[in-house]
């Protein structure tokens, strides 16, 4: 896969420090291809599946190229929905965060006209907004689109499913004809091809295919995450399966760092690894990760790409991929040698459509597993102590014991006393990774009692 680093495409400091910020590491293959032909002053078509980074390959340059000084909409960008335009909207505040002067506002039905228009009115460069509110401020006087040098369709086979193909047809008519035209799609009908007929001139078409990749036979299932955090779901499935060594993958810098930190926090043998750390960093983890010294390496796809590691148990995408290339790599990184493996996937909202993308391309039917409840995870652990008690006693090796045992019976208690207390001081150390967060505690000189709050944090956590 053509990977090309941010720094690559001739993105100004403001912008590539913004993208730093929020956890990019790499470019998606849509935006390596799409960012420097739009910043060129082409007309672009871009397709590429759902969830493949389409967003910020238009956003990006849209930013690049606003000028704070003049304060007039300058990039229009039309969006299927709310919602979309809501999530457009945000991503241009946050890659605008450094480019002082930069304003853009959202504009959608059923949100005050207030609002929008005081925004407006203050000047907002960027305006995001679908089409039927965006005809309603045009025909109102409140917006007027008279120095957009920028068009964006984004979603467009949404938009055209969604019937507001005259609508559009209206917008694009009261910008100026020197305008770029962008347009963003999953797919491409005949409408959205005789749009941009219509509107774009010599337009530069990217197109981002899929190799056909072997997918690994793994044992593959996902979680959807509902109202519960991500990271609770994760540690559940790590407490009642018990892998001994484990990849989790985010999507970004940032996730990483809390993720490893949180897991840390919970008493778990984890560390990280990402393109923000230096080699030596990353090859210290590794090489800790590799000799077992840790359990969890939380990492992206660009840190952990080409790691060969035995006896990898499981692989966790705490967030799915965008690039369903991404997906079939990550797997790949257990099962090994033909040993068996796992794979599971946290899924949370809009991510289930980047799932269904998965499964078309893997042609894989990825099965949907319910979360353990925490009564679960605790009867697993509770059944693995019978087990090792049960074996014990069968084995018959404990006969040097008896005189422990002897003393505690001349002084009155009941054998079965005995073996409850026996087994409740064992069930205490038989939580090793929550011991972790002991230990670490009192190297600190900290002398907090730290082990019934624990498990009061995690049980009072999970049923607010
Ligand atoms: P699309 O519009 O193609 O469906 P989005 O633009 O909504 O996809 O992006 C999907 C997800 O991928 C978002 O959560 C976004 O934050 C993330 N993403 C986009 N670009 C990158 C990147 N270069 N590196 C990491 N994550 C990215
Ligand atoms: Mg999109």
């Amino acid at each position: 896969m053509s990977q090309k680093l941010f720094s690559e495409l001739g993105l100004s400091e403001v912008l590539l420090k913004a993208i730093d910020r929020l956890g990019y590491e790499n470019a998606a293959p849509i935006q390596g291809e799409a960012i420097p032909l739009i910043l060129a002053g082409n007309d672009v078509i871009g397709q590429s599946q759902t969830g493949s980074g389409k967003t910020a390959a238009f956003a990006i340059p849209a930013v690049e190229k606003t000028d704070p000084q003049i304060r007039k909409t300058q990039v229009l960008i039309l969006c299927p929905t709310r919602e979309l335009a809501v999530q457009v909207a945000e991503e241009v505040y946050k890659l605008s965060a450094f480019k002082r002067g930069v304003h853009s506002v959202p504009i959608y039905g059923g949100q005050s006209y207030d609002r929008q228009i005081r925004a407006l009115k203050q000047g907002a460069q960027i305006v995001i907004g679908t089409p039927g509110r965006i005809l309603d401020h045009l025909s109102r006087g409140t917006l007027t689109l008279a120095n957009v040098h920028m068009v964006v369709l984004d979603e467009s086979d949404e938009m055209l499913d969604m019937g507001f193909r005259d609508d559009i047809e209206e917008v694009l008519g009261s910008i100026p004809k020197e305008r770029q035209f962008i347009c963003f799609s999953a797919t491409m009908s005949a409408p959205i091809m005789e749009l941009i007929r219509k509107h774009s001139i010599h337009p530069r078409t990217v197109k981002i295919e899929h190799k056909i990749l072997t997918v690994p036979t793994v044992e593959q299932a996902y979680y959807e995450i509902r109202g519960r955090s991500k990271t609770e779901a994760l540690t559940r499935l790590i407490d009642l399966y018990d892998p001994k060594l484990g990849i989790i993958f985010c999507n970004t810098k940032r996730t990483v760092d809390e993720l490893a930190d949180e897991m840390i926090a919970r008493g778990y043998s984890a560390d990280r690894i990402h393109g923000g750390m230096s080699q030596a960093q990353r090859e210290k983890v590794m090489s800790r990760f590799r000799s077992s010294a840790i359990e969890f390496l939380v990492a992206t796809d660009v840190a952990a790409r080409g790691i060969d590691i035995e006896n990898v148990e499981v692989v966790f995408n705490y967030d799915l991929p965008w690039d369903e290339e991404d997906y079939v790599h990550r797997i790949g990184r257990t099962g090994r040698a033909g040993r068996s493996g796992r794979a599971m996937s946290l899924v949370e909202g809009r991510e289930i459509y980047k799932l269904q993308s998965i499964e078309r391309y893997t042609r894989v039917k990825i099965p949907r597993q319910q979360v353990p409840s925490l009564e679960k995870v605790e009867e697993k652990r509770t059944n693995l102590f019978f087990e090792r008690i049960r074996t014990a006693l069968q084995h018959g090796k404990f006969q040097s014991e008896t005189p422990i045992v002897d003393r505690l019976l001349a002084q009155g208690f009941s054998a079965t006393d005995i073996a409850c207390a026996l087994v409740h001081e064992l069930r205490k150390e038989d939580t090793p990774r929550r011991d972790t967060v002991v230990k670490r505690r009192e190297d600190r000189g900290d002398s907090r009692p730290t082990q019934p709050r624990t498990r009061d944090r995690r049980s009072k956590r999970t049923r607010s």
